[in-house]
């Protein structure tokens, strides 16, 4: 009998089976692939930014060293294969890592199918057919994610494909159709991008990133134009078809009906993904999914069974691996008896496009429509000394905060590397720290995180020292 029994080693599942490991618990992990770590690992986060920054280095030989004073013998070429292969090798390392992680902490694995016969009993079911039936106290759900592709796009992995096959093209398309502005589609479409594709994004809404603060969709926008992609707003996809060589892809504007028709070697549908349960007979544990297709769960992340939890993709809130690896330590701590928290305002979201896009706690929208009277600083990268000597001065930092008690309330950013700067707002807000404190803290100089000290000066009095 274990304590507890993981079905899904993504993010969430993993890390959850790892701090139930610590906390003493009798632990066991399901995974129907033979690799661990989820689509994180293998198809999601690291892949994404392993080629993500190979592009990027790509993009600077061709653009940007000559004005650094690099002067190459040829141009650079892209060599996809090669590019590929080291993004696979980062992936094999990292799942391998999981792996020796699991043996560390004593945790039994299960490679197999697992699918819930009782509240308390998980058959999991391995390639070959085999049957493991696990007795357990627990169950955490960790299913994750798939990629939504509706029957209209015709999806074939070949031409027609989702994020998963990006991440293995066999040549760099001359023109790819990206059908979705958020996340995924934005950095994988960069990727390509930097390596000379046309990308032609379609999106149903007026703008990209729609629930970001829309002045870094603004900015992020400017950038990507000028990285050569197209935008096509509220053009609602008819259909996707493909003839094994190339894909079409028919849109009605939805300001006045017309019809955008556009010819690409390859379409990305980048429009989302939905909770993956399929085949897990989560009714057999008296389980039913909610109108969208999650695990419903209350507060602590407890199915209508009281010994079945559920985490990450497969239940409400972002998408995102480290809400996942969270919520799995939530509700280890929680089987353990402590008393966890999770504050979801807090969790940062960031976009790996070139510039960075970060952002965490409310957006001046949202802040808007609350009623809330806020102060609002700014600070753009081209007036950073750090951002002119790396050449990185697209961008700005927004730091909004209380108008009367000054308490940070979001910190919104484009720019080179903010994906990490982000974090110094995510522990200032952590400490309910206001706009000040941040303004009055020495920051190194020269580095990218004194832009966001600048917006908070801004924010503060309006002092701004270097604009
Ligand atoms: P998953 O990672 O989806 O793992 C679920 C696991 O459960 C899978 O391994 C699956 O095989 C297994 N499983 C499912 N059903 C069963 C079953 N019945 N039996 C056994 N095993 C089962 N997030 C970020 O935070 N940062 C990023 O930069 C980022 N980039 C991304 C890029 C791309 C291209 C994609 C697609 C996603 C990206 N994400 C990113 C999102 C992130 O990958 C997910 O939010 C995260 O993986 C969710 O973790 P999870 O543990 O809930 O599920």
């Amino acid at each position: 009998m274990f304590d507890v029994t993981i079905i899904g080693s993504g993010p969430g599942g993993y890390v959850a089976a790892i701090r139930c490991a610590q906390l003493g618990l009798k632990t066991a992990l399901i995974e129907k692939y033979d690799t661990l770590g989820g689509t994180c690992l293998n198809v999601g986060c690291i892949p994404s930014k392993a080629l993500l920054d190979s592009s990027e280095h790509f993009h600077n030989a061709q653009h940007t060293f000559a004005e650094h004073g690099i002067d190459l013998d040829t141009p650079p070429r892209v060599n996809l294969t090669q590019m590929i292969a080291r993004k696979n090798k980062v992936v094999s390392d990292t799942c391998a890592g999981v792996s020796f992680l699991m043996k560390k902490n004593k945790i039994t694995l299960f490679t197999g199918f697992g699918s819930f016969v009782a509240a308390n009993q998980v058959k999991v079911t391995a390639k070959d057919g085999t049957e493991t039936l696990i007795d357990t106290k627990n169950v955490i759900i960790a299913t994750g994610s798939k990629p939504i592709a509706p029957p209209s796009f015709n999806y074939d992995k070949k031409r027609i494909i989702t994020s998963t096959e990006a991440l293995n093209l066999p040549e760099v398309p001359k023109r790819m159709i990206v059908v979705g502005a958020g996340v995924i589609g934005l950095e994988l479409g960069s990727v390509y991008a930097r390596l000379g594709t046309q990308i032609d994004v379609v999106e149903f809404a007026d703008k990209m990133l729609p629930t970001m603060d829309a002045d870094m969709g603004k900015e992020l926008q400017k950038c990507l134009k000028k990285l050569g992609f197209n935008f096509y707003y509220q053009h609602k996809v008819q259909s996707v078809t493909s003839d094994g060589e190339k894909t079409t892809l028919v849109a009605e504007n939805a300001k006045d009906g017309s019809l955008l028709t556009l010819e690409a070697d390859y379409t990305l549908v980048a429009i989302g993904r939905r909770p993956y349960t399929a085949g897990l007979a989560a009714e057999n544990a008296g389980i039913s999914l909610d109108e969208r297709g999650r695990i419903p769960v209350n507060e602590h992340l407890q199915t209508v069974v009281p010994t079945i939890y559920a985490i990450g993709d497969v239940v409400k809130g972002a998408m995102l691996a480290h809400k996942a690896e969270e919520e799995g330590v939530f509700v280890a701590e929680l089987l353990a008896g402590q008393k966890p928290h999770i504050n979801y305002n807090l969790i940062p979201g960031v976009i790996y496009t070139w510039p960075e896009v970060a952002a965490v706690g409310k957006t001046e929208a949202e802040l808007k429509a609350e009623g809330r009277a806020v102060k609002i600083g700014k600070f753009p990268f081209k007036a950073l000394g750090r951002a002119r000597a790396s050449m990185d001065t697209d961008g700005l930092v927004k730091v909004i905060s209380d108008a009367t008690t000054d308490e940070i309330l979001g910190v919104h950013a484009v720019g080179p590397r903010v994906a990490d700067v982000i974090m110094e707002a995510v522990v200032a807000m952590e400490f309910r720290a206001s706009a000040e404190d941040i303004a009055r803290i020495c920051h190194p100089h020269p580095t990218f995180t004194e832009a966001l000290k600048e917006a908070a000066l801004d924010a503060t009095e309006r002092r701004a020292l270097h604009i």
